[in-house]
């Protein structure tokens, strides 16, 4: 998936952690692209950083840095956090038939929905076909819907 699916499923998910304020809807956001920084790093992308023990270790740490700063709501950022970086496994799996170490590093086997119900942007010379478009602006348009989620006032 492109990263600003992503970055939509993270503002969605930072709903959860409370009302709307720019930081948190930020770094949730960011939490949910973080698994794609393998593409920086001299490893396998959809390997360490796509599995189980990456979305702990990230939300251990935003429960660490959060005690260390002496909030009390440290367990319900942890608990978000690993939402947040769980969307981004998900959404992965619903939009790429390459497969991701889920189980890394107790099993190197990799797992993957042979179906993509959300058809992933195609980057480069394909983003300019009518394909290309159309599957530009149907991300575009769901994550819009993700975003107004997250940003939405409460009704009540
Ligand atoms: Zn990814």
């Amino acid at each position: 998936m492109a990263t600003i699916g992503h970055l939509a499923a993270g503002v969605a998910v930072a709903r959860i952690a409370g009302p709307p304020h720019p930081a948190p809807v930020a770094g949730f956001a960011l939490l949910a692209a973080f698994p794609d920084v393998d593409l920086l790093l001299p490893i396998a992308h959809r390997g360490p950083t796509h599995s189980a023990a990456f979305v702990v270790s990230v939300a251990v740490s935003v429960w660490l840095v959060a005690r260390l700063r002496g909030s009390h709501r440290a367990a319900r950022l942890m608990a978000v956090s690993a939402v947040a970086v769980s969307s981004h496994l998900l959404l992965d799996l619903v939009t790429a038939e390459a497969p991701m170490t889920l189980l890394w590093p107790f099993f190197s086997t990799g797992y993957g929905l042979n179906v993509t119900p959300l058809p992933m942007i195609q980057l480069g010379p394909g983003l300019l076909t009518g394909g290309g478009l159309v599957m530009t602006l149907g991300e575009l348009s769901w994550s819009l819907v993700l975003v107004l989620i997250g940003l939405a006032r409460r009704l009540s």
